[in-house]
């Protein structure tokens, strides 16, 4: 393909002119971005480009924490109760576009509507919480701490926050903070994963429409530039970060080394034990739907089974019968699976993972290479593909993938899955399939991961709760949602007083 120049910018990829260059959002209003170079954006299941983002520049960052420094004094001194009638607004026109934006979310991401469904409503639901953001907000106070002395403590917004999001929630990640953020009356900037920008370019139409003073949101398009800008950037005095462990590291030194407060989300390798005296019938669904759900790219997604001495030749069993029966498709279509992963680049990635869990001496039992989706053969499909007799120094047990692979790993009894399980050094979620309360209870207590599931697939805390891992996947101290989010985006003031 032949590099081109439209409008003054130069695209390095695509050749449709029809395809939209989209702009960022600051102050209030749509602006294009300073940046030159740009990146594709594809309809996975079609392998076709569907928009353009731009390459943002630190001058785009400067810009938007410009506006949202401008925004912030009046924002914060806007009664909570005002602020949340914004997010009671939010809501209801997410509600009301709830569809669309599951649509846009499989055309840019490849998941099943299904899935974008249940992820938008993911979303919907961190707004729910921050609708109650005045109550979330109080503080405490003590009177008479000495004789005529109070003292009382209050919750007060940071000033300009900003996050930085993966490709794997195009909608939901977003909506973890930016909801929190603002009704605790900071203002905020967005940066999305340049991968999927679609979901919340039509967020923030959306949010156009719910009473935010201009500045109060912002967004910038763009990838490593705009993410070293922001961790760097002055005026910005807290950063969300959600992404690979690498860059969630990298993240997580930079911006705090600039004297922000950083929570930062990394990479995931999920372990799921299945004892002997699970409900087979029941759990296997579960297990077969956190390996290959979203096409294995979840933070949350087993990546690891560990079936328990006789759990073994059952597990794997079922394993390859669902892996067999899945249909694999455009998510957009009525009754499939599961979608495509992200990308050219990324398909290949899985499958260079698929041959070196065959060179390292695993047992390929079902192998997703090759797979043909009819009608989509531009796609990035990779079928679901099991791995029989994996060990944790194999590559494909030891990294992430990212992908739809599941690999089976025996083990002899409880002791030996929670030895692997500490052995990795990430610890984001595992889950535990049995009917022994006793198993189950030993495994909560002792798996070092922050979201465990017993007879859940997929531990993912809801909007209330708090939600991140440990170890390598997580650099920080304040989890994301729940009541963390509130702390996290406030400071405590406490003030003592007496009155002559
Ligand atoms: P990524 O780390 O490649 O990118 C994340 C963000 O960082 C993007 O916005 C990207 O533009 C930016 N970025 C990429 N490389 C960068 C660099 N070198 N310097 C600065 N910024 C950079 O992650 P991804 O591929 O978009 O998402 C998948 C990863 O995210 C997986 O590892 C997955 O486990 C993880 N994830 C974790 C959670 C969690 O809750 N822990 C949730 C979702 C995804």
């Amino acid at each position: 393909m032949q590099p081109t120049v439209a409008n003054g910018r130069t695209t390095t990829f695509s050749t449709a002119s029809d395809v939209q260059l989209l702009n960022n959002y600051i102050g209030g209003q749509w602006v294009p971005s300073r940046g030159i170079e740009t990146v594709d954006v594809h309809n996975p299941a079609r392998g076709v480009v569907i928009a353009r983002t731009p390459m943002s520049t630190a001058q785009d960052v400067d810009l938007a924490v410009h506006s949202a420094q401008k925004a912030f004094p009046a924002w914060r001194d806007t009664p909570p109760v005002v602020r949340a009638r914004a997010m009671f607004t939010f809501k209801m026109l997410l509600e009301e576009h709830f569809e669309d934006l599951s649509r846009i979310v499989t055309t840019e991401h490849g998941k099943t509507l299904p899935e974008a469904r249940g992820s938008v409503r993911r979303g919907i639901e961190c707004v729910e919480v921050a609708c109650g953001g005045p109550s979330m907000l109080m503080g405490y106070s003590l009177e008479q701490i000495a004789t005529g002395v109070d003292c009382q403590v209050m919750r007060q917004p940071l000033g300009v926050c900003a996050a930085i999001a993966p490709f794997n929630f195009p909608a939901m990640v977003p909506l973890w903070f930016l909801p929190f953020a603002v009704v605790c009356g900071n203002t905020f900037i967005v940066k999305p994963s340049e991968q999927v920008p679609l979901s919340q370019l039509r967020i923030f139409q959306l949010l156009e429409h719910c009473d935010l003073p201009p500045g109060v949101v912002n967004l910038v398009n763009g990838g490593r530039e705009v993410v070293e800008a922001i961790c760097d950037h002055p005026g910005i005095r807290g950063v969300s970060f959600v992404g690979s462990t690498p860059v969630a590291q990298a993240v997580y030194r930079r911006a705090t080394h600039a004297g922000k407060r950083v929570q930062a989300l990394g990479g995931a390798k999920n372990f799921i034990v299945v004892m002997p005296d699970a409900d087979f019938d029941r759990s296997m669904p579960a297990i077969a739907e956190s390996f290959y759900g979203c096409a294995g790219e979840r933070c949350l997604a087993g990546s690891v089974l560990l079936p328990v001495g006789r759990a073994h030749r059952e597990a794997r069993d079922r394993m390859v019968e669902t892996a067999q029966s899945m249909r694999v498709g455009d998510g957009l279509e009525p009754g499939v699976d599961m979608g495509p992963v992200i990308s050219a680049r990324h398909k290949d990635r899985v499958l260079g993972y698929i041959e070196k869990g065959k060179s390292d001496g695993a047992e390929l039992v079902i192998d997703g290479r090759g797979l043909k989706v009819e009608g989509r053969s531009e796609g990035f499909f990779v079928g679901p593909t099991v791995f029989d007799g994996v060990s944790p120094s194999m590559v494909i047990g030891r990294e992430e993938i990212f992908g739809p692979v599941a690999s089976i790993c025996p083990v002899r009894d409880l002791d030996h899955a929670l030895s692997l399980v500490h052995g990795h050094p990430n610890a984001n979620a595992t889950s535990i399939f049995t009917s022994s309360g006793r198993a189950a209870r030993e495994f909560a207590r002792l798996a070092d991961a922050s979201m465990v599931g017993v007879n859940i697939g997929v531990a993912a805390p809801m909007a209330y709760f708090p939600f991140g891992g440990a170890k390598d996947s997580f650099f920080g101290d304040l989890k994301v949602h729940g009541r963390d989010a509130f702390q996290f985006y406030t400071d405590q003031k406490v003030t003592i007083s007496r009155w002559f």
